[in-house]
């Protein structure tokens, strides 16, 4: 089974992966870090891939592309996989169904992991950081016994810049703007399977899995 899972920050997406690859028994497949591996090692696509970072532009999706076709002709992919950060686009999914129709593949599940944006803003809001060990808190989640310090450490708690209200809007602004093509693009064949991303975790990989089979 070949599944993409789409949501956007804050509705629990890197949860329910670590769920999903788990009761499938499937590697989750994160372009980031196949990116950074690639570097690393001084692969041909990581070479490659290092061109255009370099100059600060974005790599190109045939050599995402590449890398994914390289990943999921691995062994442990014989059962399956879980695309997590890609595609990001409409380019690039047309860029990825070509290489997989190559293979004899395609996408079966395209998961999108649903939350309204005012919940999304609560979440991400709501996080806070410890400014010496970098333990992580919620407010409403998961508060600290005292306000403004840290269980582990008795560090300050700080809101990162990432997680102000503004910032937090126009992330998901963005985000929104990004993937509704995508949506649209994979709800057109057939394969987008949208799921409620407000309960317990529990909950929403129950739901996940209802749909999957
Ligand atoms: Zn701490």
């Amino acid at each position: 089974m070949n599944i993409i899972l789409l949501g956007p920050p804050g509705a629990g997406k890197g949860t329910q992966a670590k769920r999903l690859i788990d009761a499938y028994g499937i590697p989750q497949i994160s372009t980031g870090d196949m990116l950074r591996a690639a570097l690393k090692e001084g692969t041909p696509l990581g070479l490659e891939a290092k061109k255009y970072m370099d100059q600060g532009a974005l790599v190109p999706d045939e050599v995402v592309v590449g890398l994914v076709k390289e990943r999921i002709q691995q062994d442990d992919c014989k059962k399956g996989y879980m695309l997590d950060g890609f595609p990001r686009n409409v380019s690039q999914a047309e860029t990825l169904d070509r290489m997989l129709s190559e293979l004899g593949q395609t996408i079966d599940h395209v998961v999108c992991i649903q939350v309204p944006d005012e919940e999304l803003v609560k979440r991400l809001t709501g996080r806070r950081t410890c400014r010496d060990c970098g333990a992580g808190f919620h407010v409403m989640f998961d508060p600290p016994k005292k306000d403004g310090v840290c269980d582990k450490c008795g560090g300050e708690l700080y809101q990162r810049d990432d997680d102000n209200e503004a910032t937090v809007k126009s992330r998901l602004q963005v985000y929104g703007e990004q993937t509704k093509p995508l949506i649209d693009y994979y709800e057109k064949q057939g394969k987008l399977r949208q799921i409620d991303g407000v309960g317990s975790i529990d909950e929403i990989f129950a739901r996940i899995k209802a749909v999957l089979g």
